[in-house]
């Protein structure tokens, strides 16, 4: 095709093809008068598409003599014969009004996916130059430059010459034949395969940037999405010809790796597995995608045994896979799952240029720059898409982490003052215990209560009493130590957890609280100031038998004791015997 085996613009492609149809008219009568000739007016000749005329050989092994007797269709140079032309002729009429001799190059850009290519030079139906090239055979191929068959010709002045060009495919029969002057040849061979490994290049560069991110997060998706990436890279390296063009390597060499067309879309399959976690969450998409991957990978390593025989059922299971991906997708998308409808879109491309591709393979459709590269358009296309979903999950990963923190968070704490509640003191009393154990620490309990609160409630409303149990509960954190646990019990009553403290300093820190308690005021309605005060029973753990149980329980017993003795003031449980006199 005219962009990538010659680099010359669309437009001057078809202006130069148009050119060449109005001169056509003056064509010499060397050639039958339906037949389309080239005439060259100058030395300067750069023609991407030009008009020829090709016969498909049925028989697959025509002699050349018979062959030139046959009728020949007219088309231009660039075409896509479908699967049942394995041996197609192509015939070149050249005829040269220019005033000097010419060297002419005809450009076979296509022939590193042919088993073999001949050149035939003839002039009066009478051969002057043959040569063929062998591309399924290992060893030097002459007239190759990359993925590219170059053959060339001499035209005198007036002369007249035909060139027949005999494609053997190994599937489908598609090429494109370009004629240069020897500095446009040049140049067309720099420039081959350019913009192809530039599609290759961003291609791997996702692959390397999806193995960093692997390294990173440890997602297996990533490393999915890399292998379905370089399945796809190689796949469009064999098929457009930059493993050929800048490897020089082609033909049977390769065609093994064909079979990358196979393990592409398992990788994708197994990577809507992942994405969508279908086995968890989609159990009924989940099945159609597992056998749809049995069928590939039993596919595809039939292919490792018998590459040919692998690739003939490829169509069918293309049509599968397409069906299934794009009901998966579709039904996804409805059940609401957020990035479906991102995956639908890239899978909707992709299977889009596939098709274009296949009518284009199978000659239904005329070449063209999009249907001759449409696998390696939807790839990309869909590359690019796989990117953006799995970069929309990471954000979706974190907010879903983020709300897992809130919702344990939640959990953790009582709504009305923010402290930890009752179930998260038990795991931190756990904790704490088995802590003081290895450490050999002492670790104290304290339970407080504020008396006479039923009054409060009583005279100032339910409002002011939970307001005073939101005051007492910062007093209390702003006494805690960072390693200690303030909890709300319920009620009015409170909890404290205190690692690496024992009762007589436990009671220290317990009067300090009830100080402060005493001397707080918290206004209400017009002057009243409300006051309380608060009593706290203290318990040591007795290390390091005792349970978290049998713990609150004493220090409820040494509470119940301050209440009894009198309230505003603290107890230690009986057992422990501290010396410390109460600060009124
Ligand atoms: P004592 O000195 O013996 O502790 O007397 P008290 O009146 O404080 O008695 P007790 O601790 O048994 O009573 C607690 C009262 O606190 C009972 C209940 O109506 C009230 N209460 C419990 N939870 C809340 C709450 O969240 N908000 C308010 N405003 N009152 C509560
Ligand atoms: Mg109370
Ligand atoms: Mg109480």
């Amino acid at each position: 095709m005219s962009l990538k085996g010659t680099g010359i613009p669309l437009i001057l492609k078809v202006f130069l093809t148009t050119l060449l149809l109005v001169v056509l008219n003056g064509v010499p009568s060397a050639f039958g008068a339906d037949e389309p000739t080239i005439v060259v007016e100058s030395a300067k000749v750069e023609l991407a598409e030009f008009p020829m005329s090709y016969f498909i050989d049925s028989s697959e092994e025509m002699p050349f003599s018979e062959v030139i007797q046959q009728s020949f269709t007219p088309s231009t140079s660039m075409l896509t014969l479908g699967t049942n032309a394995m041996v197609t002729w192509s015939k070149i009429q050249v005829f040269n009004q220019h005033s000097e001799k010419i060297r002419l190059f005809v450009h076979h850009p296509y022939a590193y996916h042919l088993k073999a290519v001949s050149f035939y030079e003839t002039q009066h139906q009478q051969v002057l130059n043959h040569i063929d090239i062998p591309l399924y055979q290992s060893g030097d191929k002459p007239m190759m430059y990359g993925g590219t068959a170059v053959f060339s010709f001499e035209l005198a002045p007036n002369e007249s010459k035909t060139i027949y060009v005999k494609n053997i495919s190994f599937s489908h029969q598609w090429y494109q034949l370009s004629l240069f002057d020897e500095e446009a040849s040049k140049k067309a061979l720099v420039s081959t395969g350019n913009y192809i490994a530039l599609l290759v290049g961003m291609m791997l560069a996702l692959m390397i940037y999806n193995f960093f991110l692997y390294i990173s997060a440890h997602k297996i998706e990533n490393v999915v999405y890399a292998l379905y990436l370089i399945s796809g890279t190689i796949w469009v390296s064999l098929s457009y010809g930059v493993a050929a063009n800048f490897f020089g390597v082609f033909s049977a060499e390769v065609f093994q790796f064909n079979s990358t067309v196979l393990s592409m879309p398992s990788f994708l399959v197994l990577f809507i597995m992942l994405i969508f976690d279908t086995r968890k969450r989609h159990p009924k998409e989940h099945i159609a995608l597992c056998l749809l991957l049995l069928l590939l990978v039993g596919d595809f390593i039939y292919s490792l045994i018998d590459i040919t025989a692998a690739l003939k059922p490829a169509s069918t299971l293309a049509a599968i896979m397409m069906l299934i991906t794009f009901g998966v997708s579709i039904s996804l998308w409805r059940k609401r799952e957020p990035l479906a409808k991102y995956f639908f879109l890239g899978h909707f491309m992709f299977i889009a240029f596939n098709m274009s591709a296949v009518f284009y393979y199978k000659g239904i459709s005329e070449f063209n720059q999009i249907n001759s590269h449409g696998v390696g358009i939807g790839i990309l296309l869909e590359a690019l898409m796989m990117a953006f979903v799995l970069s929309y999950r990471i954000n979706e990963l974190e907010r879903i982490k983020g709300k897992q923190e809130e919702l344990k968070r939640l959990a953790d704490t009582d709504p009305m003052t923010g402290l930890y509640n009752r179930r998260y003191f038990e795991i931190a009393a756990k904790q704490a215990i088995e802590q003081a154990k290895r450490t050999k620490t002492a670790v104290s309990l304290m339970v407080l209560d504020i008396d006479h609160f039923k009054k409060i409630n009583d005279n100032f409303g339910h409002l002011v009493g939970d307001d005073v149990i939101i005051a007492f509960g910062k007093l209390l954190k702003q006494h805690q130590r960072n390693v200690d646990i303030v909890c709300r019990f319920g009620g009015e009553e409170f909890l404290l957890l205190l690692p690496d403290c024992d009762a007589s300093n436990a009671y220290k820190v317990a009067e300090r609280i009830r100080l402060a308690a005493s001397n707080f005021k918290m206004q209400a309605d017009g002057d009243t100031q409300i006051t309380f005060t608060v009593s706290a029973g203290i318990h040591q753990f007795n290390l390091p038998d005792e349970s978290i149980k049998s713990a609150t329980d004493a220090a409820d017993r040494a509470l119940y004791l301050a209440k009894s003795s009198g309230r505003n003031q603290v107890k230690i449980t009986p057992t422990e015997t501290i010396a410390i006199a109460p600060s009124h």
